[in-house]
């Protein structure tokens, strides 16, 4: 649910079982989020965010209402071009060295370029469209080594070290951008 707030722009309401008061933090889109328990109305909602008005001004880093836009509008163009990249460039690199992985998922997470799950998904991160070629193609071929290492051991790093003889210079460098927007 969200509610339109005057002063804190469009805030998430989070129902949960798991809650049992009221949890105020800020979403990875900049928005106010809370977590409320399950059958908290609206109405309830609103009114809890009244009387905490005060709080959440002086603790929470929320953005602009118009740069929650600006940020939303980001994520949609980056969101487009990484679906007509990524999963192509990873099943190129796939073919070329011989992988083979499930699925290709998205993400927009805030502190992961890419992960592999134990099912062979490989989730790459829609950010990756905003850094250089050769950083993108390095954080891809290491996570197809993560199907056959599920580590970072020795034998992982040969084997990303096999395709990319740089990878310690982009190991490096990647640190110097983030995945979220
Ligand atoms: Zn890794």
């Amino acid at each position: 649910m969200i509610i339109k707030d005057e002063e804190f722009g469009e805030v998430i309401v989070r129902h949960s079982r798991m809650v049992r008061g009221i949890k105020f933090s800020i979403s990875t889109s900049g928005r106010l989020a809370m977590s409320v328990p399950t059958h908290t109305s609206q109405f309830l909602a609103k009114r809890f965010l009244n009387s905490n008005r005060k709080n959440i001004r002086e603790k929470l880093p929320i953005k602009d209402p118009k740069e929650q836009k600006a940020r939303d509008y980001q994520k949609k163009v980056l969101m487009k071009r990484a679906r007509g990249y990524l999963p192509y460039r990873l099943e190129y690199f796939a073919k070329l060295y011989g992988y083979s992985y499930e699925k290709c998922r998205l993400s927009h997470a805030n502190t992961r370029w890419g992960s592999c799950s134990s099912n062979r998904t490989i989730s790459l991160n829609i950010g990756l469209m905003k850094i250089p070629e050769a950083l993108r193609d390095y954080v891809i071929l290491h996570e197809l080594a993560h199907l056959n290492h599920m580590d970072h051991s020795k034998d992982f790093w040969a084997e990303v070290g096999s395709h990319d003889k740089n990878y310690k210079t982009h190991e490096r460098h990647l640190k110097q951008f983030s995945p979220g927007l």
